[in-house]
């Protein structure tokens, strides 16, 4: 039995989490058994082929104008075929904003189940077992799917995606579904990128996040300048976007994005449950507050006690210094 993975594209371009999902079906299909095949939905070709080397056997592309921009209910109807055609043994899509709009969707449509916001994914005799977090983040569940196929959304960043495998490429197949485009019930209009060009804290490498301890919208321009030597993007508290002082696209935590960077630093952040839930998978955690009670320092793997307006320019001017 096959793996679908759902290909996510926007403007044309294949994103990273579907490579960490193409990586994750590849090493299930080791031990499973079966072809990993990507289904993407997309108005032309963003050149599927080179998704062989990331681990596609083969690609199921459904065409349609009105996907130039995401459609729910196309998308649904597209999968669905897919589901239907190869009865696959599962399917993953990223724990995405489009992946979490159209996951359950397509489980609804197959009459499943979904296991969401999966961090781990093993094989137990040959039935799947997802692990995902719940209360925030306070305890793992461990999920089996009674009825086939299995459904996951995959977090960003827990899933490794393979080394590319030169010369591999992945054959592309049109995928025939049936969808009304005449009467969407909801059409996105349009996608409007974040200011500033930074990579979204979910694809960042290294996230550098402030919290009510920043006093100010105005001195976020301190943690710009250490995410510039850094090479990282901004986050930010629900505080500070309640505030108004950081948009919610920044937002790290319950209510707001997932991260999972390879280094964290939390600026003035208290690390409250609901932000930990956010961050806590990161493999590396800074934390720079002035408060030694702070429950952030519980989750740290370096910790700082000062005042984040003299540790945070002696930080970017030490690491300005040519090494
Ligand atoms: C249902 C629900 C969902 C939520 N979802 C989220 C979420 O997604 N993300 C999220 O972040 N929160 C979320 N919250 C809010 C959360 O409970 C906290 O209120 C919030 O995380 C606190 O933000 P903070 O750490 O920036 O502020 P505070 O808790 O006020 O902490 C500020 C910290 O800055 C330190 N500080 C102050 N001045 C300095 C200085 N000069 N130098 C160094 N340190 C200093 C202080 O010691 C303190 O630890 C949610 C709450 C609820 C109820």
């Amino acid at each position: 039995m096959s793996i679908l993975v759902f290909i996510e594209q926007r403007d044309g371009k294949v994103r990273s989490v579907s490579r960490e999902a193409l990586g994750e079906a590849s090493r299930l299909a080791a031990s499973l058994g079966g072809p990993v095949v990507g289904v993407c939905c997309a108005a032309a070709d963003p050149g599927l082929a080179e998704l062989g080397a990331a681990g596609a056997d083969n690609v199921l592309l459904a065409t349609h104008e009105a996907f130039a921009k995401y459609d729910g209910a196309g998308y649904a109807a597209a999968l669905s075929a897919a589901v239907k055609t190869l009865a696959p043994a599962a399917v993953l899509f990223p724990a995405s904003a489009m992946g979490r709009d159209l996951a359950p969707r397509v489980a609804a449509q197959a009459c499943v189940g979904l296991a969401s916001e999966c961090s781990a994914i093993s094989n137990a005799g040959g039935r799947l077992v997802a692990t995902r977090s719940v209360y925030a983040g306070k305890a793992l569940q461990k999920v089996a799917f009674p009825a086939s196929p299995a459904m996951l959304t995959l977090r960003a960043k827990m899933f490794a995606a393979l080394e590319p495998q030169a010369g591999k490429s992945a054959a592309i197949e049109p995928l025939a579904f049936a969808w009304d485009a005449a009467a969407p019930r909801a059409r996105v209009t349009a996608l409007v990128a974040a200011k500033g060009g930074k990579q979204d804290v979910t694809e960042a490498e290294i996230v550098v996040s402030g919290g009510r301890g920043m006093k100010g919208p105005e001195h976020f321009a301190l943690l710009e300048s250490l995410a510039d030597v850094l090479g990282a993007s901004v986050g930010a508290s629900r505080a500070v976007v309640d505030a108004g002082w950081r948009p919610h696209g920044e937002q790290v935590g319950q209510t707001g994005k997932v991260v999972a960077p390879k280094l964290y630093v939390a600026v003035g952040i208290s690390g409250a449950i609901q932000h930990l839930a956010g961050m806590t998978s990161s493999r590396c955690i800074v934390a720079i507050n002035k408060d030694p009670d702070a429950p952030i320092f519980k989750v740290a793997d370096y910790g700082i006690v000062g005042d984040l307006f003299e540790v945070v320019p002696a930080l970017t001017g030490a690491l300005q210094q040519p090494r």
